[in-house]
């Protein structure tokens, strides 16, 4: 065959297939314009797996009438100016490629009306022929409408997926859009059925639910991090949710869906010793990088990005989930699920934890790096939680045990009770331990409205500032629902009549004292957030102290009662209870296994 250069329709339909190679891509170009134009809802229609149709309509800016045909022009943008303009990108598009692409190997409908047009335009082009066009009445906005898809390219025809696979990426695309743009409201109908709907409200959270299930979004805890002008947000899986692949870790540069085999590898990294090895976590992470710092123009599909200081956003991606996990890990309410509160809520969770202190976290990771980290949930424990079991052997029913039977094997540095359990070792923080136990307890007779046993005093005097005055004015039902029976007594002057049996020892003046300071940091008094508040300094001061030399007794009655709390792993305030050493760690630790 002679050398002979190709003929234009042939060379669209080659440059064609490095932009659309399925349907899927066509949907995903489609979207990606209908951002770049601003929308607010973009509703997706395709059948057959987008063979036979896909139309994106949405109320964007507009085509101006001006522009339609150029708009399916190769390498016709109006998004780049000059080779300068690559390095802030701020839109999806910028190759001016897609149009062309998909005119190419398609039947495409336009309908467009311009914002500041009265009239629209309808344009029809099969194959990159203009077979049509006219003006027409259209509500501001764009239709994009492609039929037959590669019925001109037999090749390409002849490899597509099945339909099946073809709607499964088309709804993963969408929902994956969705969460990268949680204001824009996204409707997906696939032949006739809607599978998919965003609210556009703005909330991530609100995206991640529709996309991913409530039960996975309970188990995905809020990733937020870092730094200078670089910013991680999203969800990422508790370690208890995982894959057998990486398909699940999704991430978006700058608004736009990547695929970077070294940041899906920070992901994977952050859960280090977290999770089995060939166990892989769930994510959804938005990252912002400065538009200058990242190269985007690598690949028609525009999937491939390099970024100026790979490594720089390799660690920050990797920290920020690791954080996120460790202190889900700390506060492991996972029985519950993690964002329980958008189920249906147990009255019991109202007082959900608080995280804990960046130096705890420091500390945590410390024991982390050494390889000591508290396994957050005991597989041996599962078949036992069942909390239908019925315990034996009291009088009263038992609560179901949320650990497995723990033994006392002593106390160090009179803070920490040390324990053995079917899963390894665990090191228990008494006074931590102690006060998630009170807690519940007195949650609990707080919610059944059984009176809280009080302490009879010798009737104390307190006289407090004028502003606290009014304070334990306003909140004397409150406090009295918890135990504190104050009386008015002459100006800024009140008669403590009792206060909790738990803390009986303690001197009332000193405790009331106590929680008028606590009183007064509460930034956000609501209702349940003050009782809570009283509640927690009444279990704090009650709890035995750390530097309290305990007997096996008091230790075994700590355990036992810590082994069937609802939370066991931390205290009211979010802090560890404990510490898990399982068996194989301490092989690990040992150079046994
Ligand atoms: P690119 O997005 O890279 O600019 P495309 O081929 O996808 O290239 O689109 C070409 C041009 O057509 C865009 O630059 C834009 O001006 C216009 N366009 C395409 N789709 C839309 C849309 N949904 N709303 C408004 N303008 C659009
Ligand atoms: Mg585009």
């Amino acid at each position: 065959m002679a050398i002979q250069i190709l003929p234009d329709h042939v060379v669209a339909q080659i440059a064609a297939g490095e932009v659309v190679e399925r349907p899927a891509s066509v949907v995903k170009e489609l979207l990606e314009n209908a951002l770049d134009a601003g929308a607010s809802t973009i509703h997706i229609t395709a059948n057959e797996g987008g063979q036979r149709l896909i139309r994106v309509s949405d109320d964007g800016h507009g085509i101006p009438t001006t522009e339609v045909e150029v708009a399916f022009a190769r390498h016709a943008t109006s998004k780049l100016r000059s080779a300068d303009d690559l390095q802030y990108i701020n839109t999806l598009g910028f190759r001016g490629e897609a149009l062309a692409s998909i005119a190419a190997v398609s039947r495409v409908t336009l309908i467009t009306r311009h914002q500041d047009e009265t009239a629209g335009t309808k344009l029809h082009l099969e194959g990159s022929a203009i077979i049509g066009r006219q003006a027409i009445g259209a509500p501001n906005g764009t239709v994009i409408t492609v039929e037959n898809l590669f019925f001109n390219t037999p090749a390409r025809l002849k490899f597509q997926k099945k339909e099946a696979t073809e709607k499964r990426q088309i709804a993963a695309l969408v929902s994956h859009y969705a969460m990268a743009y949680p204001e824009v409201r996204f409707i997906l109908e696939q032949d006739g059925r809607e599978v998919f709907r965003s609210s556009g409200s703005g909330q991530l959270a609100d995206v991640v639910v529709k996309a991913l299930g409530l039960d996975h979004f309970k188990n995905m805890v809020e990733v937020s991090g870092g730094n200078g002008e670089m910013s991680v947000h999203g969800y990422a899986s508790a370690p208890s949710l995982h894959r057998s692949d990486r398909g699940r870790i999704t991430l978006f540069v700058n608004g736009r869906a990547v695929q970077d085999t070294s940041l899906t590898y920070a992901v994977v990294q952050a859960y280090h010793t977290l999770l089995a090895s060939g166990t892989y976590p769930i994510a959804v992470l938005m990252i912002r990088v400065p538009s200058e710092s990242v190269d985007v123009n690598v690949h028609p599909t525009k999937a491939e990005v390099r970024f100026q200081d790979a490594n720089h956003v390799f660690v920050t991606v990797q920290r920020a989930v690791r954080e996120a996990v460790i202190h889900y890990a700390q506060a492991p309410d996972l029985r519950g699920g993690r964002f329980s509160g958008l189920a249906t809520t147990p009255p019991e969770t109202w007082g959900a934890s608080k995280l804990p202190s960046s130096r705890q976290l420091e500390l945590q990771m410390e024991l982390q790096g050494s390889g000591q980290y508290p396994h957050q949930r005991d597989r041996s424990l599962d078949h036992e939680s069942d909390p239908t079991a019925i315990p034996v052997g009291m009088g009263t029913p038992l609560k179901p045990r949320t650990l497995p039977v723990l033994r006392v094997v002593g106390q160090v540095g009179a803070m920490y009770i040390i324990a053995e359990g079917p899963a390894g070792m665990y090191l228990i923080d008494q006074h931590a331990a102690h006060e998630r136990i009170l807690y519940e307890q007195f949650l609990e007779a707080y919610q059944r409205e059984q009176p809280i046993t009080q302490a009879a005093l010798n009737a104390q005097t307190i006289t407090v500032s004028p502003i606290e005055a009014q304070m334990i004015e306003e909140q004397l039902e409150r406090l009295h629902q918890v135990g504190f029976s104050l009386e008015p007594f002459g100006p800024n002057t009140f008669l403590i009549r009792t206060i909790p049996a738990i803390l009986a020892s303690s001197d009332p003046v000193d405790v009331v004292a106590g929680i008028l300071n606590d009183l007064e940091l509460d930034k956000q008094p609501g209702l349940t957030a003050i009782e809570d508040k009283l509640i927690r300094f009444v279990c704090k001061r009650a709890a035995v102290k750390a530097g309290q030399i305990l007997s096996l007794e008091e230790m075994q009655s700590v355990i036992r009662q810590l082994e069937r709390c609802q939370n066991p792993h931390t205290c009211p305030h979010g802090r560890p209870t404990m510490i898990h050493l399982s068996g194989d760690q301490l092989a690990r630790e040992f150079g046994r296994s």
